[in-house]
């Protein structure tokens, strides 16, 4: 019995591992092609490059952001790089009504909707926790509101497209960070609404993805000029952030770990040690 266990359990496992690793269906550009995919927070970072990526890959692109001027470029270069139309609505994500137009816009022009990406980020501090109650309200409304505004508007089109709800969050969505307190409090609140809402999908048939994206640092303007001092590690590059996640929205993933090992540790260690991780985390800031 015991000489059956030992050859049994590995072989057994080996067989697991291989099913699990053929099932997973590879990435090819051209299940992009032709889609309609609103990007947020596009004028810039990541968000950029992912409007770069889709429209290499030929998908329709509606972006969005505040600074107009910007955004005429992202526009511009995306046309350039072979999207089949590329668009932009420029406005604030502060305001609930803005989200919901941005989705409407994507209806009247496009005539429906394959792929939202919820990506943009309110300006916050990288300190201690200042006490101001405003500063996370408003940070509430930018940084998660608007994403489930917007989500709810594009829900009656993605039920036809059976399409993708990505949601760009952060390791400090995951785990408890030091300085990024009224962020990590909107990132953690992606994580509760949209986990739960695939839930739901599941429980009532609605073939919807949703993929939420943990990232950790990312060599974005913002994310280098606040935190790089700070950190003790080197960020990683946002361009390949972005295809990671534009490459796990198309397969339906439930999760996007980005850079793969920095985030997947931690979000092993955190229901198993979490006074270690805590300890770790803190390590990690100068
Ligand atoms: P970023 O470079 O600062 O870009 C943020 C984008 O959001 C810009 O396009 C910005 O454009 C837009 N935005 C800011 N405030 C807005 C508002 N009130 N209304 C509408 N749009 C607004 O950010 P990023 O570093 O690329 O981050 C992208 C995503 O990745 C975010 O969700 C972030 O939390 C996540 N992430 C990033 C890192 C990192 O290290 N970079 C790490 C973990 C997670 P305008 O200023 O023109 O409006």
């Amino acid at each position: 019995m015991g000489r059956l266990q030992k050859i049994l359990l590995p072989f057994l496992g080996l067989v697991l591992a291989l099913w699990f690793y053929s099932a997973r269906e590879n990435f090819k550009p051209e299940m992009l092609k032709g889609k309609r995919v609103i990007v947020t927070g596009a004028s810039t970072g990541i968000g950029e490059q992912m409007a770069y990526q889709l429209a290499q890959m030929g998908s329709h692109v509606l972006i969005t952001a505040r600074t107009e001027a910007k955004l005429q470029q992202v526009v511009k270069r995306c046309l350039e790089l072979g999207a089949p139309s590329a668009r932009y609505v420029s406005g604030t994500m502060e305001d609930v009504a803005f989200a919901e137009h941005v989705v409407k816009e994507a209806e009247a022009s496009l005539g429906g909707l394959d792929m939202l990406i919820l990506n943009h980020v309110g300006a916050s501090y990288f300190d201690f926790f200042d006490g101001d109650v405003e500063h996370v309200r408003k940070l509430m409304d930018i940084n998660f509101l608007s994403y489930v505004a917007m989500a709810t508007a594009a829900l009656p089109m993605l039920k036809e497209s059976e399409g993708s709800i990505v949601v760009v969050s952060s390791l400090a969505g995951k785990v408890g960070f030091p300085f990024t307190v009224p962020y990590s409090a909107t990132k953690f609140a992606l994580d509760g609404f949209f986990s739960s809402l695939r839930q739901e999908f599941s429980l009532q048939n609605i073939n919807v993805s949703i993929t939420l994206c943990i990232l950790g640092f990312i060599d974005t303007e913002r994310a280098v000029q606040q935190a790089g001092s700070r950190l003790r590690a080197e960020p990683a590059p946002r361009d390949e952030c972005a295809r990671e996640i534009v490459q796990g929205a198309a397969l339906r993933r439930r999760e996007v770990h980005y850079p793969h090992g920095s985030a997947q540790l931690p979000l092993l260690l955190r229901d198993w040690a979490p006074a270690l991780l805590e300890r770790l985390v803190r390590g990690r800031f100068r």
